[in-house]
């Protein structure tokens, strides 16, 4: 069996992990935390970032920041993952969603602002696949009509846009690292990225519970108070120890999976029509390689495809039914102007396997059964 995904592992992580259980604090911003948000601090020229437990849990802060009102609205693609939404709907946010385009699957730029209200207060782009959304665009927009920008940059780690990494060009931004990503924090983790200077502070504060313990520890204040909301978004010593070793190893993980992205991408350029399509990524956008899918001509093509890998032992999937299609989504959320390609792309769209450290015996062995998959659906 060749299954859809192997979370990331490069071996360097057990001698850290190891490090920081024996060391004297566990808890959150220790050493490790410190040297991750370092890494990426330097990395991306982000003024300031902060590890949470999820990117969920990252967005949730972005939401609080931005001051999220009862029936403020929020504008994003409705095929995403399901957080994007509900960190926003917590606050009693309305969702406006918008079409996506039928090339990368991103926002359709060009349909975002014909929905703004005066009860829009931001928009919430999604780098599908690791690819970057339209953001010279959304930017000038958001600009232009006063509102926030927060990239779900789940997927988006190593990625960048007209040479800016991902994440870095919004007001605020988040990143996953859940072990289906990139990298990860040992299964689970975040992080979420300030760009906009004001929030820096507050956003410590909501972080630790509401307090202002991070400028007690700094000694900018002889005691530590209740001054905000808040709740408890700091992962543990062991998920930054985790994490750190992935970032040591950023490069390489990137490489090897750009070398594999390429391989399928070669592999079925030849049989690419009207039945089959590939990614396309946009000449500005640098990808991580974080997905590689393929379109078939409809849902049913899909289903009898993924049932013929799944008899030859390998396990392909399809995500994200479009988050306007379910009851308690519709509940909360308006589609502005018509579904075009929302609905029905989704439904073609089929995820191949691909992990960092799979050989390229296996990439073959997948390549061989979609040929096949292929002749007989
Ligand atoms: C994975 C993902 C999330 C959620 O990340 P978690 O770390 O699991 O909370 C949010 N948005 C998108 C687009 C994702 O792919």
């Amino acid at each position: 069996m060749i299954p859809f995904n192997k979370p990331p592992y490069t071996g360097d992580e057990d001698s850290h992990v190891l490090k920081a259980m024996r060391a004297a604090k566990m808890s959150g911003d220790g050493e490790y935390t410190v040297r991750c948000h370092e890494w990426f601090e330097r990395n991306l020229g982000s003024p300031k970032v902060l590890l949470t437990p999820s990117c969920t849990q990252a967005l949730e802060m972005a939401a609080l920041l931005i001051d999220i009102q009862p029936g403020d609205e929020v504008i994003m693609p409705s095929y995403t993952f399901v957080s994007t939404a509900n960190a926003f709907v917590l606050r009693g946010a309305r969702i406006v969603f918008v079409d996506v385009r039928p090339d990368t699957m991103n926002i359709d730029e060009t349909l975002i602002e014909a929905a703004i209200t005066e009860r829009t207060k931001a928009i919430v782009p999604v780098h599908y696949a690791g690819v970057a959304c339209e953001m010279d665009v959304i930017m000038a927009i958001a600009d232009k009509h006063n509102l926030y920008v927060i990239e779900d940059a789940a997927q988006g780690m190593m990625s960048t846009y007209k040479g800016k990494p991902l994440g870095t060009i919004g007001h605020l931004a988040a990143y996953s690292f859940h072990d289906t990503k990139n990298y990860t924090s040992g299964g689970e983790g975040g992080l979420l990225l300030i760009n906009d200077k004001k929030f820096i502070a507050r956003a410590e504060i909501i972080r630790e519970k509401g307090t202002n313990r991070s400028q007690f520890w700094r000694g900018m204040v002889d005691k530590y108070t209740w001054v905000d909301v808040g709740s408890s978004y700091l992962p543990s010593e062991l998920q930054a120890a985790y994490l750190y070793s992935q970032l040591e190893n950023a490069e390489r993980i990137n490489s090897a999976r750009r070398r594999l992205w390429h391989g399928y991408y070669e592999a079925f350029s030849g049989l690419s029509g009207a039945l089959l399509e590939l990614p396309v990524v946009p000449q500005e956008c640098e990808h991580n390689a974080h997905m590689f899918y393929l379109k078939l001509a409809s849902l049913q093509v899909r289903t009898a495809f993924i049932d013929s890998l799944k008899a030859q032992g390998i396990i392909a999937v399809f995500h994200y039914v479009p988050l306007h299609s379910s009851a308690y989504g519709a509940s909360w959320s308006t589609f502005h102007g018509e579904d075009k390609y929302t609905t029905q792309e989704s439904e073609r769209l089929v995820r191949l396997p691909i992990w960092y450290g799979m050989t390229d015996a296996e990439q073959s062995s997948v390549i061989a059964a979609v040929r096949k998959a292929l002749e007989t659906v």
